[in-house]
């Protein structure tokens, strides 16, 4: 089945009664993009820039940044590259930021809000991104809106750095969708978002209450929670009211068992990590949407995650 899947790797992701969903991939490192592509990734739809901030004294100089986002770029040759501006927190310090010690890191300041509250971070990240060759290959993320003003604040910032570096034409600017806040608002946040995704490891572990790194309630942190399902499916039409796209870049893409599910409930981009794209590709290739938005009804009726789960087992057996 594998060999099968790497065969057709260079083949558009098509469902079988040809609509049109991206495969895209899950990136951390250079590496990463090189094995996407081996595996057929039609682009990534989430570079998690982490790695390039995390253990050093000094924060990574615009050059530094831009030189990485560079060959990341190059690697994926043209294809489209989501760059998620930075993700740390109290959880990820990084020693030349100084935050103070927070007793709920997952509720402190992380994600955007540490861009925000540091703008000089923010702005130099912003202004690597836009350096990037050729202009319009990336597209920038912002991680762990919650309210429209975060997004507002992000968008004045790369306005005037596009300004700056001379670029005319708008940057597109998606949201991850982590928070319960920012699914059930998703139709005002796509009305000045270009894209959604959502980060379905922090949307449940928000929506849940369940802290996605402890072992003790591990068992019970599953996005095909009926909960999470449904501020998937909030977010999709929040999205489809202005036009725009909703993909998932959380670790439910990568599930084959939610899969289904998601395509029926209107995700058409799903990011995954780099050497299970070839099998995505495979599974959508054998799915329509008329049964995936049947079976996507039926789970958001389901009573628990379990439930799901079994009625996912049933429609790909
Ligand atoms: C997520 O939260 O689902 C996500 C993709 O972001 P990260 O796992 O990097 O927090
Ligand atoms: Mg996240």
């Amino acid at each position: 089945r594998r060999t099968e899947a790497l065969a057709r790797a260079g083949e558009p992701c098509r469902m079988a009664d040809g609509t049109r969903i991206e495969a895209f991939a899950n990136l951390g490192t250079l590496g990463d993009a090189h094995l996407a592509v081996e595996n057929g990734a039609e682009g990534s739809g989430l570079l998690r820039t982490e790695f390039l901030f995390l253990e050093r004294d000094a924060a990574p100089t615009v050059a530094e940044q831009t030189a990485d986002y560079q060959a990341i770029a190059d690697a994926l040759d043209g294809r489209p590259l989501i760059v998620r501006l930075l993700d740390i927190g109290g959880d990820k310090p990084a020693p030349y930021l100084p935050m103070a010690p927070e007793e709920n890191p997952a509720l402190g300041l992380r994600g955007i809000r540490v861009g925000l509250a540091h703008p000089q971070i923010l702005e130099d990240q912003v202004r690597a991104i836009l350096s990037v060759k050729p202009a319009g290959q990336c597209r920038i993320m912002v991680p762990m809106i919650a309210s429209l003003d975060e997004l507002r604040a992000v968008r004045a910032v790369v306005d005037r750095v596009a300004a700056d570096i001379g670029i005319g034409d708008r940057v597109p600017v998606g949201v991850m969708i982590e928070t319960p806040a920012a699914a059930v608002t998703a139709d005002l946040i796509a009305a000045e978002a270009d894209f959604l995704s959502v980060g379905t490891n922090d949307l449940t572990q928000y929506t849940l209450a369940m802290d996605r790194g402890n072992a003790a309630v591990a068992s019970g942190i599953d996005g095909l929670h009926p909960a999470v399902l449904r501020l998937i499916a909030q977010t999709c039409n929040g999205g489809a009211v202005h036009g725009r796209w909703t993909g998932v870049c959380g670790g439910l893409a990568s599930d084959p068992l939610a899969v289904p599910i998601l395509i029926g409930l209107g995700v058409s981009e799903l990011s995954s990590a780099p050497a299970l794209v070839p099998e995505i590709k495979a599974l959508v290739a054998t799915l329509t949407m008329e049964a995936c938005r049947a079976h996507a009804t039926a789970a958001l009726r389901c009573g628990s995650a379990a439930d799901v789960r079994s009625l996912a087992r049933e429609f790909t057996a």
